[in-house]
């Protein structure tokens, strides 16, 4: 019992998790004494005087001002709540829930009940709930069921200079919302100054700021560009931990895999200092993180000891740490972005943006004078990084939303009130999507099948697949494997134990690839009885298990709610790689007589992840979930298919090259995708004012 609740927790995070200290709770201040210390708190009244005044207002102070966690107090104070909702979106799971559950704490309620929070694929809100936090994209759905949002009285838009594509997505959909009804309130917050830009597009509407309490931070530069950033890093805080006066130190990394190897790699070389240093206590923050182990970021360290947080972007704005004096700053930042030549979306480390960086630097001036390593050239900074970040909408692909917007009745998007319109191409481009995938007829219309798919809070292509399941009989099975797709990682893999995970892992490999590898694990979990032993005598994550029950279970309702049947297809498994087909046939690749694969759409090489349950069988056309760019470019989660059925899944985007004298083999081979339905922006522009003349 005891194995199963330390499987796959590192020594570190063992060592860190076992601190006997009480969880959020501050030792100098009481909770009151502190809320009355944070600068939004002498503006109190005149903000909710604005806000009664005003049915927009723009709200901009510094990180850490109080924005978040006491506005949605003070309105629910006021009153507000008694007509509605106070609702609060943030770009980021973890800052919805992590800031629920502080203001839960600070209202004095049960988690869920007053002060409740909704993500994807969890809510934990109840009748009962005045306050609610969500991701952005959950409000975005919300929309779509209620274009008025009778639920809310007021909304707050928060970490608007984030300009995440669903934030943009709400300005404008609510811009309209408020015409409907003028009882409605939106607040839109921002950390930075570029609020005049709100301003102007909501209507010249008012902005009240929060004046900063910032003290000066020394910024220090890399003398020489790093080579080893992670290195540097850790070398850096060591130095601080050794030879600084005391105070926290935050870093910035881009993700969970770095983050966990440097929790490690530092907790080693601590411990090979022997017992004469004072403690560092390595605390990792990033969104997959259980909620217990996050929430241990804002304890305070004990005396004698020094706190190190090692975060992802969330600490850039979204939530504030108090007590940090130094930050180490490498300058990268993971980010999802759009592939036009792939014709996918993926994630990338990239430079940071000069606002960023300072943005960062200034989580080192919250609490006293402080200092910000940038491990990076003075050089670098002036003339490699650039000014600000581009809004999401202009970088991503767009087709999630670009469906979500024709469900909701905007067909006219080349006119739809965007701050910033997106590219044509990239519009373009997700209606060819949504268009090979038949969500969209010919005249760019939504289809019935486009309908249904929009009503599943996932991308498109995994939607279709969801739906395509129905008619083909198999959404037991596909509703597992998509459960499955959404975690990070399944399978546990500790670096002592390499081999013996891999031969057990091997057990559960089948024939035609990853996907319905997924199917096995999770078959054999529930045979188990859902227990975590068998989860830590098979090397698997039962935390993602776990995981992926509750987004089953998410998933179910959503069937049970339209009345899309549950079928099994049994041992006909065939049938899922066909559903598969039916959403990723994008991702399709044909094995290389040289080596590896190729894809079918741009011939870009592509190699089976030595993980797979494909690697080393001779699989001649496969689809894949991702592509995962390390040494190589890799295809994540792999299946063996048969190059017919991407010409049945998608007849607008394959097709058969012509054959009258190929034998049925060279049929096959012959597959090729079609191009550009809506070939260039004058046709596009043609469709939409034929459309608009209908
Ligand atoms: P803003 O939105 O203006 O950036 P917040 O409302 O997020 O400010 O933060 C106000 C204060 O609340 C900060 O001092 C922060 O440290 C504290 N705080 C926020 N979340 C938590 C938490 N989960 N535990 C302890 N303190 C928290
Ligand atoms: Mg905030």
């Amino acid at each position: 019992n005891n194995a199963g609740k330390s499987e796959g927790v590192p020594e570190w995070r063992r060592a860190v998790a076992s601190k006997d200290q009480p969880l959020g709770k501050r030792t100098s201040m009481s909770m009151k004494e502190q809320k009355e210390s944070l600068p939004v708190f002498a503006f109190k009244d005149q903000l909710i005087k604005a806000i009664k005044g005003n049915q927009i207002l723009i709200v901009v102070g510094e990180t850490g001002s109080g924005k978040t966690t006491q506005l949605t107090q003070y309105l629910d104070e006021a009153g507000f709540s008694n007509d509605g909702m106070i609702g609060c979106t943030q770009p980021r799971r973890v800052a919805a829930m992590s800031v629920a559950k502080r203001v839960a704490e600070e209202v004095g309620c049960e988690l869920g009940r007053e002060v409740g929070y909704t993500i994807r694929f969890e809510d934990k809100t109840s009748p009962s709930t005045r306050i609610k936090y969500m991701t952005d994209g959950m409000l975005e759905r919300e929309i779509l069921i209620d274009p008025d949002v009778r639920r809310y009285s007021v909304i707050m838009l928060d970490e608007a200079h984030e300009r995440t594509i669903s934030t943009d997505v709400l300005f404008a959909l609510l811009k309209k919302t408020l015409k409907r009804r003028p009882d409605l309130k939106i607040i839109v917050t921002s950390a930075t100054l570029d609020a005049d830009k709100f301003s102007e597009y909501f209507n010249q509407c008012p902005i009240f700021t929060i004046p900063g309490r910032t003290f000066p931070v020394e910024i220090l530069y890399s003398r020489e560009p790093e080579s080893d950033y992670l290195d540097a890093a850790l070398v850096t805080i060591m130095q601080i931990h050794l030879t600084e006066p005391s105070g926290d130190i935050l870093l910035f990394l881009t993700g969970q895999e770095e983050i966990d190897t440097s929790c490690e790699i530092l907790y080693e070389r601590m411990k090979a200092l022997g017992p004469n240093v004072p403690e560092l206590i390595i605390c990792p923050i990033y969104s997959s993180l259980p909620t217990e182990v996050q929430s241990r970021v804002f304890d305070p360290a004990p005396p004698g000891a020094r706190k190190v947080v090692i975060a992802t972007n969330i600490a850039e704005t979204s939530i504030t740490i108090d007590g940090i004096y130094y930050v180490v700053d490498p300058g990268f930042v993971k980010q999802n972005s759009y592939d036009p030549k792939l014709g996918m979306d993926s994630l990338i480390v990239v430079p940071i943006s000069q606002a960023q960086a300072n943005q960062r630097a200034g989580r080192a001036g919250r609490t006293g004078p402080g200092k910000c390593f940038r491990l990076y050239t003075e050089a670098a900074y002036n003339s490699e990084l650039l000014p600000t970040t581009p809004p999401e909408i202009q970088r991503q692909n767009l087709s999630h939303v670009i469906l979500m917007l024709k469900a909701m009745g905007i067909n006219d998007l080349l006119h739809f009130d965007f701050m910033d319109p997106p590219p044509t191409n990239t519009m373009l481009e997700a209606l060819e999507t949504l268009y090979a995938l038949s969500a969209l007829d010919d005249e760019g219309l939504l289809t019935r099948l486009g309908r249904k798919m929009a009503d599943f809070p996932m991308e498109p292509a995994m939607a279709k697949v969801l739906i395509y399941s129905v008619d083909i009989g198999c959404s037991d099975e596909i509703m597992t494997i998509v459960a499955m797709m959404n975690m990070p990682t399944i399978f546990y893999r500790p670096k002592e134990k390499q081999t013996l995970a891999d031969q057990k892992k091997a057990k559960f490999h089948d024939p035609h690839g990853d996907h319905l590898t997924f199917l096995n694990v999770y078959n054999g979990w529930k045979q188990s009885g859902y227990s975590s032993p068998w989860c830590f005598e098979n090397f698997i994550q039962f935390r993602s298990m776990k995981r992926s029950k509750d987004v089953r279970d998410q998933l179910l309702k959503i069937f049970q709610r339209y009345r899309h049947p549950i079928i099994s297809c049994g041992r006909d498994t065939q049938k899922v790689r066909q559903a598969l087909c039916s959403g990723f046939f994008r991702n399709a690749a044909r094995k290389d007589p040289q080596e590896g694969y190729k894809t079918l759409v741009e011939g870009t090489p592509v190699y089976l992840h030595p993980s797979s349950a494909l690697f080393g069988k001779q699989a001649e056309w496969v689809i894949y979930s991702t592509l995962v760019l390390t040494v190589k470019e890799y295809m994540h989660c792999t299946t063996s298919i048969e190059p017919k059925w991407l010409v049945d899944a998608a007849p607008t985007f394959f097709k058969v090259a012509p054959t009258d004298k190929l034998s049925k083999r060279k049929k096959a081979e012959r597959i090729q995708p079609l191009y550009n339905k809506f070939a260039t922006e004058d046709d596009w522009r043609l469709s939409a004012q034929r459309r608009g003349g209908r």
